[in-house]
């Protein structure tokens, strides 16, 4: 049997990504074959496709998705055929159908819909690590969140704010500057300038954390909000990626730190997997996280679901739909 895929031959542009059929992909041991009921995309997937990330061609993208379990390779448990699950770590998820590790997958608890639970997992435990683990902004200080209204932004936001942490976030347009300050942010800013800003409203002194995802033509800005002894946690490059810089920077500025991190060195056990994915359900079940797809394409579609994200049209989550 076949099923249908995204499929990229070569890197490239958006277009490169088209919709052909491939094989029925099989489980291997201690993992469940899933039938795609909504697939995640992601920033990364876009580094991928472009060539930025090495990853083998022909390539099929997606870590995350939602569906239901059709069928259970040798020695996998935890799951029935029929099960909901949903997954921020799948193989090749923008397809029919997609296999995962059982043990890096998740059951969805009632009362989420089914194309929701693609939209939770990547960017939500993302901002629960960055905003739990990669640093750790106490009640009271301030952090700087970019792209205050995209995937990772709005719920970074959400995560802290419910923590008592004070945000300030960066958008580019007015629309985003509403969501983002429906999201929690206290101030909102445009890009222009943001470092004088952000430490005029600190009282000069800048924020203890700035989060900062889009990299490139953030990066010293968000260097110079800090204040003595802040955080850089450098998380992404929708801008492209940063260069090297000179590390006395971090004397100058006051003792700064800057972090690299990504999510696959936050889930390093099946407890921190199970700790994180509770609280991100257990903040969407008592409304403190609100989940908001902001767009949903097919999944034939995809190329045009990059476009978009790539070209700062979205807000939220994006979605692709079998
Ligand atoms: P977003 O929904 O945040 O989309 C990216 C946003 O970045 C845009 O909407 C745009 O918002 C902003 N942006 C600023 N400059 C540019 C530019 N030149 N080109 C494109 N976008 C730009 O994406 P995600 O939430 O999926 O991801 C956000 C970041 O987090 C990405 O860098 C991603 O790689 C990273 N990430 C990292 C993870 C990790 O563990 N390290 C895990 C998941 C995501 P605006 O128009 O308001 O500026």
């Amino acid at each position: 049997m076949s099923i249908r895929a995204i499929v990229a031959q070569h890197p490239g542009g958006p277009e490169v990504l088209e919709f052909v059929e491939v094989g029925d992909p099989k489980p291997g041991p201690g993992e469940i074959l899933v039938q795609t009921t909504g697939v995640g995309v992601n920033f990364i997937e876009t580094y991928q496709r472009s060539g930025l990330y090495q990853v083998p061609f022909p390539f099929t993208p997606g870590a995350e998705g939602s569906g239901r379990v059709l069928e259970l390779g040798e020695g996998a448990s935890g799951f029935e055929p029929g099960d909901l699950i949903a997954t921020a770590e799948a193989r090749a998820s923008y397809a029919d159908r997609f296999v995962v590790e059982a043990a890096k997958a998740v059951r969805v608890p009632e009362g989420i819909a089914t194309d929701v639970a693609a939209a939770i997992p990547l960017q939500g435990l993302t901002a629960h690590y960055l905003a739990t683990s990669a640093a750790t902004p106490e009640p009271g200080e301030t952090a700087l969140v970019h792209a205050g209204a995209g995937g990772v932004g709005l719920l970074l936001t959400q995560i802290l704010v419910t923590r008592g942490v004070r945000v300030i976030t960066t958008v580019s347009t007015p629309e985003k500057r509403e969501l983002s300050l429906a999201a929690g942010a206290a101030e909102v800013l445009d890009y222009e300038g943001f470092a004088e800003r952000a430490r005029e409203l600190t009282g000069g002194e800048g924020v203890a954390v700035a989060y900062d995802g889009v990299g490139k033509t953030t990066f010293d800005g968000s260097l110079d909000a800090l204040r003595v002894r802040g955080e850089l946690v450098l998380f992404g490059g929708a801008s492209g990626p940063v260069p090297p810089f000179d590390l006395q920077r971090l004397n100058a500025g006051g003792a700064l730190s800057v972090t690299r991190p990504s999510l696959a060195y936050f889930l390093l056990t099946p407890e921190e997997r199970a700790w994180r994915y509770g609280e991100l359900f257990a903040g969407i079940a008592e409304g403190e996280i609100n989940i908001r797809i902001g767009a949903r394409f097919p999944l034939a579609e995809a190329a045009a679901a990059h476009e978009a994200l790539e070209g700062r049209r979205t807000t939220g989550k994006v979605i692709l739909e079998p």
